[in-house]
C-alpha cells in the first residue's frame, strides 16, 4: 500500500485551519499504522493515520520558558511523534478506565519484572499484528539532507576548456578543479553541534562533514533543537515512545518503515538514520550487553515517494515557509500552532497565561497525562515529582541512552535543567 497516497488523501481531508496560505510551502509527517487481521484463510490488511503533523519552524532558545508550556520545535517530523505520544497517552487512560475498551495499537503485556525495577507501573506492548510507518513529503533537516548533487554546467565547462589547454600538468589541475565544481552539495541549514567535526564550507563537496550532530536552524536567535535526522536517528535506538511512556510501555516501540518525498537520497538517509548509530553497543562488549539496553532498530526500510505534495516547498522558488503548525492524533485531535510562539492559534501574548493557549502536545500538557495514569493507578509518590525527575524514572530507557550519548552522540544537545524542573 502507498504510504504517501494514504496520507496525502488523509491530510485532504482535515479543515484548512492551520494550512499554508496561498505562495507558502509546509512539510507533512505522518505516521501510518498496517494491521493485519487474521480470519478463518485471509489476512485481511487495513491502514490509518494515527498521528501527523506539519510545519517547518524552529523557536530560538530566548522563547523556550521553564514551564513545558510551548512548541519549541515546530517540524513536520516532531510534531508527528509528539501526536503520536499524545494518543498513546489516551489509549493507556481508556485501558485502565475500562476494562472493556479495545485499543488498536496497544494490549496489556503479562512480565516478570525485573529486581531492579521496584515500579509498580503496568506493562503494554504493540500488538503483534501491528506495524508502523513513517511518511515525510520532504528528507528531514540535519545530516539527511547532505549529499553530492551533480551540476550540469560542469561538464560543458570542462569540454570547452579542453581545447585551450596545451600544458598537460595545468591540464591535470584544471581537470581536478572542474571537478570540485561539476559535483556540488546538497546543503543543510542545520549548523554542526559543538565539539562534533566542523563544516569546512568549502567549494562545492567541500562544504559540509557528514555524520555530525546538528542544531536546528532558527530565525535570527539560534535554536537549541537537534535536527530531525538526529532525532530520527535516535527513535532508531530508543523507540518513539519517549522517557515518560517507557514507565508503561517496556519495549521500545520501532518504525517498520520510512518514507520520504522531496530530496530523497538513499545513503544519505542510510548514513542518517541507521549506520551512524546502528553499533552503538560497543562492538568490544557485545558479548556483555546489559539486558537493559534496547536492541537495534536495524530492520527499518527506507523508501522513496515520487507523489507531488500539494504545499511543496520545491513547487516555487518564491514560496516562503508557512508559520503554521497543524498535530493530529487518531481519532480526531486536531490542534493548529504557531510555530514563532508554539502557542495555539487564536490566542494572542496577553493570553499566554491561559492554560487553553497551550497545545495539547507541550511538555507541560503530556506530563499532566503521565500524571494522571500515575492517579489511575493509585501511586501518590510521583506526583511531587517534576518532569526531570520522572524522566529519569524508566530503566531500560535511561540505560540505553546513556549508552548511545557515551559510544556515538556524545555532542547530543540536552534540555537546561532550569527549562524542565516543572511539575
Ligand atoms: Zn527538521
Amino acid at each position: 500500500m502507498n504510504i504517501d497516497k494514504i496520507s496525502h488523501d488523509f491530510f485532504d481531508t482535515i479543515d484548512k485551519k492551520g494550512k499554508p496560505l496561498k505562495n507558502e510551502w509546509t512539510i507533512l509527517a505522518t505516521l501510518v499504522v498496517e494491521i493485519n487481521d487474521s480470519t478463518q484463510d485471509e489476512v485481511v490488511t487495513s491502514w490509518k493515520v494515527i498521528s501527523l503533523g506539519t510545519g517547518n519552524r524552529c523557536l530560538g532558545k530566548s522563547s523556550l520558558t521553564k514551564y513545558g508550556d510551548v512548541l519549541n520545535d515546530s517540524h513536520a517530523e516532531v510534531i508527528c511523534k509528539r501526536s503520536f505520544q499524545r494518543y498513546l497517552y489516551s489509549e493507556i487512560v481508556n485501558l485502565l478506565s475500562n476494562n472493556q475498551y479495545s485499543s488498536l495499537l496497544l494490549e496489556f503485556e503479562k512480565v516478570e519484572k525485573h529486581k531492579e525495577d521496584d515500579s509498580s507501573m503496568p506493562i503494554f506492548k504493540i500488538k503483534d499484528n501491528v506495524k508502523l510507518h513513517f511518511y515525510v513529503t520532504h528528507t528531514p533537516c540535519g545530516d539527511c539532507s547532505i549529499f553530492p548533487i551533480e551540476k550540469d554546467t560542469g561538464v560543458l565547462e570542462l569540454n570547452e576548456q579542453k581545447n585551450e589547454v596545451q600544458d598537460e600538468e595545468e591540464d591535470e589541475e584544471k581537470k581536478r578543479n572542474l571537478k570540485k565544481l561539476k559535483f556540488d552539495t546538497q546543503r543543510t541549514g542545520a549548523k554542526t553541534v559543538d565539539g562534533e567535526i566542523q563544516d569546512l564550507k568549502g567549494e562545492g563537496v567541500d562544504y559540509h562533514q557528514v555524520g555530525q550532530l546538528r542544531i536546528k536552524p532558527g530565525r535570527g536567535d539560534q535554536t537549541d533543537s537537534m535536527s530531525c535526522s538526529d532525532k530520527i536517528a535516535r527513535w532508531n535506538v530508543l523507540g518513539l515512545q519517549g522517557s515518560l511512556l517507557s514507565n508503561f510501555i517496556q519495549k521500545p516501540l520501532f518504525l517498520s518503515s520510512i518514507t520520504v518525498g522531496d530530496l530523497f537520497n538513499r545513503d544519505s538517509l542510510q548514513r542518517g538514520l541507521l549506520d551512524r548509530v546502528k553499533d552503538y553497543h560497543n562492538p568490544t562488549t557485545t558479548n556483555n550487553v546489559d539486558e537493559f539496553i534496547y536492541p537495534f532498530n536495524s530492520d527499518m526500510k527506507i523508501h522513496q515517494s515520487v507523489l507531488e505534495f500539494q504545499y511543496s516547498k520545491l513547487k516555487s522558488e518564491f514560496a516562503v515557509s508557512s508559520g503554521y503548525s497543524i498535530n493530529y492524533s487518531y481519532p480526531s485531535t486536531k490542534e493548529s500552532t504557531i510555530s514563532s510562539n508554539g502557542k495555539k492559534l487564536g490566542f494572542t501574548k496577553k493570553d499566554f497565561q491561559n492554560p487553553k493557549s497551550q497545545s495539547t502536545i507541550c511538555k507541560s500538557h503530556l506530563f499532566k497525562q503521565f500524571k494522571k495514569i500515575t492517579t489511575l493507578l493509585n501511586l501518590p509518590k510521583y506526583q511531587d515529582m517534576t518532569y526531570h525527575q520522572c524522566k529519569q524514572l524508566s530503566i531500560p530507557y535511561n540505560k540505553t541512552l546513556n549508552k548511545l550519548k557515551e559510544l556515538k552522540f556524545k555532542n547530543w544537545k540536552t534540555n537546561s535543567i532550569d527549562l524542565i524542573q516543572f511539575k
